[in-house]
């Protein structure tokens, strides 16, 4: 058995103002010596799971590069193009494959294509004809339509947001190929268009957590091979946006259609209760002078740059200043140039500094403040949630009014405390955390605070989907839309 692999992705926001360059894709993760030369982390963790099962068969493996980049703009054509030519060359020149396996975020829009992830699939099946199987595995943060579908024969999506089920689903794509190849299985494919736009975590206990379930009991009974839900990317402007269900049916294409719709429907009997719900500034500041036990979390969700917004904004900071909050951290906001100047003062040196708001027209205004350089470390490091250590460049920890504020090099999430404690601040004695993030960090600081918010700042991400300039979405959708589908109660 010969497989080929190739992993390529981003989450690509059309709001945001900067493009996201081949050097963002060199600057971020990219192996082409091979995935099992990559360090560990989240973006490499599918192709890497393959590869070690390939080898594990015998079977020959065949690479392409592997390369994934935060979220930002969309994607230059150059970019885009010299990435995909390099993949469907190493597959024309690896030569004949019994099995194509990608892992792709599935929401990458670069100039002149809405759909990359559909342009290039294509692409392959063209190269690899009718006869190689084509599995893909994404985020469900994606955008689909039928043109995937139509040139791949397995998809599987993360059933969990946060997105802690990466290798659960890689494994699973795996023993599907296997299953497809050894001529066990015959799987079609069917969507579900749920006509619905939002953020639907699945982790507190709820109703997208028992969906989940209800997926999993579903699989593997009656036909049915795998179900995913796709929520959707919520910040692209493009035709093919929105939550659509995949159902993976063996043989029988009507039992496909069937499972998708009947899942689809649940789904959108649901998405209202699902929704992630968010808090004003006005409200978040109002409840953090409360006194309280345990450490206030508060997330800024518009400016996380997880979903492609910069990072600098200072609206929480400052709002945290103006309300004498004077025992609180907040982190990261994206600043190479101040970190460069905390470098250059060295640690316990005052000063006063201009941080943030400076890198697009959504970043707001900077932040001029006085302030103590406290923490300083050059190729710092967070740990994932499955304990991996993630670069997150060179780390400024500055501190103001009893306020500490990292500064970070480089754009990047809060994926765990470790965030905050591998740079010398403590998190139990706090007042208030905040984090630039939408939700990968709940579960993880679950244990370490009394409450967490999800506030609406200002910034590129913004919950409040009428406040953004959508032309190109398919309509009806929810929100913008009270019931698409015609069947609410
Ligand atoms: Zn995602």
């Amino acid at each position: 058995m010969k497989i080929f692999l190739s992993t390529f992705g981003t989450e690509s926001n059309t709001f945001a103002t900067y493009p996201t360059s081949l050097a963002n894709f060199r600057r971020g993760r990219w192996s082409d010596n091979g995935i099992e030369n990559a360090a560990a982390g989240p973006w490499s963790g599918p192709a890497k799971l393959w590869h070690a099962q390939a080898t594990a068969r015998g079977w020959t493996i065949c690479q392409s590069i592997h390369t994934f980049t935060e979220p930002a703009g969309t994607v230059s054509r150059a970019a885009y193009e010299e990435i995909r030519d390099r993949i469907l060359n190493d597959l024309r020149e690896g030569g004949p494959v019994d099995a194509v396996m990608l892992f792709l975020h599935g929401a990458m829009v670069a100039d002149g294509y809405d759909d990359c992830e559909g342009d290039l699939v294509t692409r392959m099946r063209q190269i690899v004809g009718p006869t190689t199987k084509i599995g893909i595995e994404l985020d469900l943060h994606a955008h689909m339509d039928h043109v995937l579908l139509d040139a791949s024969d397995l998809i599987v999506i993360y059933k969990a947001y946060p997105h802690i089920d990466y290798n659960d689903r890689a494994q699973e794509l795996f023993e599907l190929m296997e299953r497809t190849l050894s001529g066990e299985i015959q799987p079609k494919m069917a969507l579900f268009d749920c006509r619905s736009m939002g953020l639907f975590p699945t982790t507190p206990e709820g109703p997208m957590k028992k969906f989940v379930a209800d997926m999993m009991a579903a699989e593997g009974r009656n036909g049915i091979l795998s179900l995913s839900l796709n929520h959707g990317f919520p910040w692209a402007d493009v035709p093919l946006a929105g939550a659509k269900m995949l159902a993976v049916a063996d043989g029988d294409p009507s039992i496909a259609d069937a499972a998708a719709e009947e899942f689809g429907r649940y789904f959108y009997r649901i998405r209202k209760d699902a929704s992630l719900k968010f808090t004003s500034m006005g409200k978040a500041m109002e409840i953090a002078g409360a006194p309280r036990d345990k450490p206030l979390l508060l997330a800024d969700v518009s400016d996380q740059s997880g979903a492609g917004a910069p990072g600098d904004t200072n609206h929480l900071v400052r709002a945290l200043l103006d309300a004498n909050i004077s025992n609180a951290v907040f982190g990261p906001i994206w600043d190479p140039a101040a970190v460069d100047i905390c470098f250059q003062l060295g640690i316990g040196t005052r000063s006063r500094l201009r941080i943030g708001g400076k890198f697009e027209p959504h970043s707001g205004l900077p932040l001029d403040l006085d302030a103590e350089v406290v923490f300083l470390k050059r190729d710092a490091f967070q740990e994932s949630d499955k304990k991996e250590n993630m670069s997150i460049g060179d780390i400024a920890v500055i501190k103001s009014a009893g306020v500490e504020i990292v500064l970070s090099s480089i754009r990047t999430n809060v994926y765990s405390p470790s965030f905050f404690l591998n740079h010398g601040v403590t998190l139990g004695d706090k007042a208030v955390i905040g984090v630039k993030n939408l939700y990968k960090h709940t579960d993880i600081f679950a244990p370490l605070v009394s409450e967490q918010l999800y506030v609406a700042t200002p910034g590129l991400c913004q919950p409040d989907f009428d406040t953004l300039d959508f032309k190109r979405l398919p309509r009806p959708m929810w929100p913008f839309e009270d019931d698409p589908l015609n069947c609410d109660p």
